[in-house]
């Protein structure tokens, strides 16, 4: 595994590679071992502007947003890209963003490459971008009508550091497939693998300049020019509730589209007659997954009050088993934290959860043999109230707490007492008694015995405080879509 490889530190704006006009770079650390792994560019907002600047000129001034075969044709040529260098990025992904390696055949890297570019692509042809409608008529007017879909605009993609490409990729492919331009914004933490994708997109594609753009910045505030700005759209967005809320308030000013993608406390629930033993460890290895950094996990199982303690026993011993350490260890399905700061918030939940009354049944600390990067040990919860914070809030580390509960409408009112709904499971002998409670959960998502609905056609998003819209899917392509209705006169 390549680590200490220095990334693109140039940031593509109107399809130059550029560094910040300003000539400052910021560092990009390993938070496996806390090395800085290089420099790239470090944005100010007047870049920010810049870029904004050529997107808006792109769609304004190109035929990017009509020619279908165009966009075919650059998407195509960006997945061709990306596939000649899957291996560099994939040690770039476990180097910035602490992903065990294991993961970027899945959901991290390969998921992504095989569908994310390729089935917006696929819509192209296949999407209904005009319809008919009956011939109406008004004030003595006979009128032939129709409704078109046409691009949004300029859309301003913001995107997290958990699962960076393939947040960015499914953002991308539906926003170009569908007509607009884009300014790109990474999480400062994993800033390389975007900035590989602007060079990709300079060098091996014939995207027009301006349609992408990549603007890398240590500062949040840099991102945030792109919900003031009016020339912006749109704003497609996946991160944490609190930011998600000051987008939609900053946004409100220029009646910004928003597409939000937010946190999550998902519950997995678990009915009485369930087989523990063969769909409890899955649980514990969810929850451990890249550290616990991932919005749509399991993180509150319920199980029934009958069985707590025969369940918390598997889990405790699933959880020990957990390996974790560094992340390019094959073996490995639980790397670091990505931040001294983020590790210290989960810690800091933990004490919380403490002083709250819950016990702590596995980990809780930090791991004494990883003297090195921001490990936090596999953690479990249990005596756990639902009303605790541990069990409302989104802790995104390595923490699963096990609640009670008292057969299925009880473990349905637990699970929707949440101020999130993004995800869920359940679980059952009897698919049809699983069935129905999944119809009862108020979230974007969920799985019934272990079923993923994981893909690029397949719409992903929250209900309630996880979010507004959908990412994939036909619902994620027709966001990204204004409407105009149509009409001609006709006899
Ligand atoms: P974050 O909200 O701190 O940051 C996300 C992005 O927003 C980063 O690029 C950041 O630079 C940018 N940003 C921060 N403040 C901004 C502002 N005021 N204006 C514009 N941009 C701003 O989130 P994070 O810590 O990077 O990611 C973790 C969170 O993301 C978790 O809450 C997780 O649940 C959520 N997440 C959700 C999904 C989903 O699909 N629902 C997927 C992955 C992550």
């Amino acid at each position: 595994m390549v680590d200490s490889r220095q990334g693109e530190i140039r940031m593509l704006i109107d399809g130059a590679l550029v560094e910040a006009t300003s000539g400052r770079r910021f560092d990009n650390v390993n938070p496996a071992t806390e090395k800085v792994l290089g420099q790239v560019a470090d944005a100010d907002a007047e870049d920010m502007r810049r870029a904004i600047a050529a997107a808006r000129r792109a769609f304004d001034t190109t035929d990017w947003a009509t020619n279908h075969p165009l966009r075919k044709r650059c998407l195509a040529e960006l997945q061709a890209a990306l596939e000649g260098e899957r291996e560099e990025l994939r040690a770039e992904l476990v180097a910035e963003a602490g992903t065990p390696v294991q993961l970027t055949a899945h959901a991290q890297l390969d998921a992504p490459l095989a569908d994310a570019l390729n089935w917006p692509a696929a819509m192209i042809d296949e999407f209904g971008w005009e319809r008919e409608l009956p011939v109406g008529e008004l004030m003595g007017i006979r009128s032939r009508r129709a409704a078109w879909k046409e691009p949004v605009g300029v859309v301003g993609a913001i995107v997290p550091w958990n699962y960076p490409v393939e947040v960015t990729l499914n953002k991308i492919g539906q926003i170009l497939a569908t007509g607009n331009t884009v300014v790109l914004k990474p999480a400062p933490d994993t800033p390389w693998n975007a900035t590989r994708l602007g060079r990709l997109v300079a060098e091996h594609t014939s995207i027009p300049a301006g349609v992408v753009n990549v603007v890398t910045s240590s500062d949040h505030l840099v991102g945030e020019e792109l919900t003031l700005d009016p020339r912006v759209d749109m704003i497609s967005f996946t991160g944490s509730t609190a930011t998600g809320q000051r987008i939609m308030q900053r946004g409100a000013a220029t009646l910004k589209r928003v597409f939000l993608e937010l946190g999550g406390k998902s519950a997995m629930v678990v009915l009485d007659d369930t087989d523990l033993a063969s769909v409890l460890p899955f649980a514990a290895f969810g929850v451990c997954l890249h550290a616990g950094q991932g919005c749509a996990l399991l993180t509150r199982a319920l199980l029934p009050r009958a069985r707590y303690d025969e369940g918390v026993e598997i889990l405790r011993q699933s959880m020990a088993a957990i390996p974790y350490g560094d992340p390019t260890d094959p073996t490995v399905v639980q790397g670091p934290q990505i931040s001294a700061r983020q590790r210290d918030r989960i810690l800091g939940y933990i004490d919380k959860g403490k002083q709250e009354g819950a016990t702590i049944a596995l980990g809780g600390g930090r791991p004494a043999h990883l003297p090195h990067g921001f490990f936090v040990e596999p953690t479990l919860f249990t005596d756990v109230d639902n009303t605790m914070t541990i069990a409302q809030d989104e802790i995104f580390g390595p923490v699963l707490c096990v609640l009670a509960h008292d057969g299925d409408d009880d473990a349905v009112r637990i699970a929707n007492d949440s101020r999130y709904g993004l995800s869920g499971g359940v679980y059952s002998a009897s698919e049809e008694r699983a069935t129905a409670v999944a119809r009862r959960i108020r979230t974007g998502s969920i799985g019934i015995n272990g079923g993923l609905w994981y893909g690029a056609d397949s719409p992903y998003g929250g209900y309630k405080n996880s979010g507004i819209g959908r990412q994939n899917g036909l619902e994620g392509f027709e966001q990204y879509l204004e409407t105009k209705a149509v009409g001609w006169p006709t006899a």
